[in-house]
């Protein structure tokens, strides 16, 4: 087995997969689809075998998680069966009657759920505008407030949040800071090192990267009794992966650093063609200079601004409507991180309680050649 473990760059970390070789000498992760495991101690001593039965992990499961671990430069991380599994997992582990806060734009399930179910299990929810501190400092109670959500850049406009000042402000009121950080991704940003305490992805996204495998992790600073709480709920609920997805996910994340970064070269040539486009109101992208989030994304995000972006057309709804159908290489689907390029009308999809506007088209960039992407929807425009 090569000895990958002195390396801590995210393109050796990710080529390497931390130097899994399986037991053969094969060059990809052997899948071991075993659900329960012979020899572990059942009176809890000679622990030496870590793994009992699959709900709870297994060798497979922990390749993919040290890697995560190892690229958010955290303690510990959990592989989930969904983004939402893992995000509901982060709430469900608080105290009954917590007060929690989250941002106007976010994933919109997951702010659906928590004004739903989470309100129903107790939970108390706040909601303030993107990245606004005195609103947060306003809003925490001391000793009360439990968590804090944010997501940046937040899902469809790319509100961005600063970290580190939002940390700052949270732990002072002795609340704990969850971000939300599937569209920057670890190569991007590390909410760990600014100061947060756990970090969530969608893993279905940019991290696994070819749209076949649904997934979700969450990153922890301190494996501290919070922890053991979320980790021990993933257990009693089955939350887990699975063995299969967890081998299609490491061998995704494997790629991460350069299809993040064709991504983020491709997305910033379109905002940048598009943005004085005639029959376009406004381009959405934090590397853009006029993104009301451009000057924290530049200290925030390190090697680009994501592959995500949103425009808004000046024809409006109908107009919107139009251009999501008649594309031909941006396929119209939801989800967003794969290699494909991506267009939805979002307004419609999140339905009449939405904030984002009707005109609003969003664009998960792929990897495809940056020209064929700009023909495409100058064509249709
Ligand atoms: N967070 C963000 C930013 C998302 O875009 C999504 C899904 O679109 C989720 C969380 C939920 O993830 P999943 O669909 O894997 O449950």
């Amino acid at each position: 087995m090569s000895d990958s473990n002195q390396y801590s760059k995210p393109a050796t970390l990710c080529a390497t997969a931390l130097g899994v070789t399986g037991a053969s000498g094969g060059l990809a992760p052997s899948i071991n689809m075993a659900t329960t495991f012979e020899g572990y101690a059942q009176d809890g001593t000679n622990s030496d075998r870590p793994y009992q039965y699959t709900r709870s992990g297994n060798p497979g499961l922990s390749e993919a998680e040290n890697l995560i671990t190892a690229l958010e430069q955290g303690q510990d991380s959990l592989l989930f069966a969904s983004g939402m599994a893992s995000a509901i997992g982060v709430f469900m582990a608080l105290e009954p009657g917590s007060h929690v806060i989250i941002e106007h734009i976010m994933y919109w399930s997951l702010r659906n759920w928590l004004l739903s179910e989470g309100k129903k299990m107790g939970l108390e929810v706040s909601i303030i505008a993107n990245g606004n501190q005195p609103e947060l400092e306003a809003t925490l109670i001391p000793g009360k407030t439990a968590l804090v959500w944010i997501e940046t850049p937040a899902n469809p406009t790319w509100m961005i949040t600063d970290i580190e000042k939002t940390a700052s402000i949270v732990h002072a009121a002795g609340a704990l800071l969850c971000v939300d950080s599937t569209v920057a991704t670890p190569i991007l940003t590390k909410p760990l090192t600014l100061g947060a305490d756990l970090v969530m992805h969608s893993a279905t996204k940019y991290l696994n990267g070819h749209s076949d495998v649904l997934g979700g992790t969450l990153i922890t600073g301190r494996d501290d009794e919070y922890w053991q709480r979320i980790r021990a709920n993933r257990t009693s609920y089955g939350s887990v992966l699975g063995t299969f997805e967890a081998w299609l996910l490491l061998r995704g994340m494997r790629t991460l650093p350069i299809r993040v970064k064709a991504a983020c070269d491709n997305a910033m040539a379109i905002a940048k063609h598009f943005e004085n486009h005639p029959r376009i109101s406004s381009v959405q992208y934090p590397g853009l200079a006029s993104h009301p989030g451009h000057d924290i994304a530049a200290r925030q995000m390190t090697g680009g601004f994501g592959g995500m972006m949103s425009i808004r057309l000046t024809g409006g709804r109908s107009e919107a409507a139009r251009v999501a159908r008649e594309t031909r290489l941006f396929m119209q689907a939801t989800s967003l991180g794969g290699v494909e390029s991506l267009i939805e009308h979002r307004g419609p999809v999140e339905g009449p309680d939405s904030p984002v506007p009707d005109d609003l088209l969003r664009l998960s960039i792929g990897i495809e050649d940056v020209d064929d992407l700009i023909e495409d929807l100058e064509r249709v425009l």
